[in-house]
């Protein structure tokens, strides 16, 4: 390549995602919607408001132009095997946690960055459900060790990525009640994952080991107490 070549090679790819840029939005007539940013003259017609109004998406994996998302007017599809942070499920129809605390996740996480206590019946007993369970968001590397080892289904990555804020010491660790989500809100944004055979044979196994464990802690609960045993008369 003739010194220099390259150079107008590079300005040329640039200038052709530009115009192409314009021109698939003219094309599909888009533009006329195009949300955010205000640059366009276009825009002028609208109120900043309005047009923050309606998010959307001009630019897909199949666009020939330039890659640029006006985040946050626009928001690219967030694909479902994305993961960012785990959350705890909860039986949209009962209401019950699935997590047993039994304390697999907290130690296989490479950083540590989960802990729990276990919840305890009126006896004193231990109950398979958290009593509390935290994770530290900040040390999380979203690397979804968790939610593999997890035996009762009860741990998954979520895609919810928009997670920071101006306080990074109390907000940044997360407890049971922020982890909580329900099965209803997974299989929507998992609805591959949640109807494939595997997961539903798995719900079902783990449905009814959870159930015995409950059933087990909870007969012993309620059990009456053993006569504590008598000292030997003399
Ligand atoms: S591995 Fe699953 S059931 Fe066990 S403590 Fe973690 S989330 Fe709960
Ligand atoms: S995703 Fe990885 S780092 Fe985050 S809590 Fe789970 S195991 Fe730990």
């Amino acid at each position: 390549m003739e010194l220099g070549q390259g150079i107008l090679v590079g300005h040329w790819v640039t200038l052709r995602r530009f115009l192409l840029t314009f021109w698939r939005d003219l094309r599909t007539g888009k533009a006329i919607h195009r949300r955010g940013g205000g640059h366009m003259l276009i825009d002028l017609w609208g109120s900043p408001r309005s047009r923050a109004d309606t998010p959307v998406v001009q630019q897909d994996f199949k666009t020939d132009g330039l890659f640029t998302v006006e985040y946050p007017d626009e928001r690219l599809p967030v694909y479902e095997r994305f993961r960012v942070l785990p959350v705890l499920l909860y039986d949209t129809e009962d209401g019950n946690v699935r997590c047993t605390s039994c304390n697999i996740c907290a130690k296989v996480c490479p950083p540590q960055c989960i802990w729990m206590s276990q919840a305890k019946g009126p006896k004193g007993n231990v109950l398979p459900l958290p009593e509390e369970f935290f994770i530290d968001m900040d040390v999380c590397m979203n690397c979804g060790l968790c939610s593999e080892y997890c035996p009762f289904d009860a741990i998954k990555m979520d895609q919810n990525f928009e997670l920071s804020n101006y306080e990074r010491h109390q907000t940044h660790i997360y407890s049971l009640q922020d982890l909580l989500v329900s099965t209803e809100y997974y299989a929507k944004t998992h609805p591959e994952a949640w109807s494939s055979p595997e997961e539903v044979a798995e719900r079902n196994k783990v449905a009814k080991k959870k159930d015995q464990r409950l059933q087990k802690a909870l007969g012993a609960t309620a059990a009456p107490a053993k006569p504590a045993p008598q000292p030997a008369k003399a």
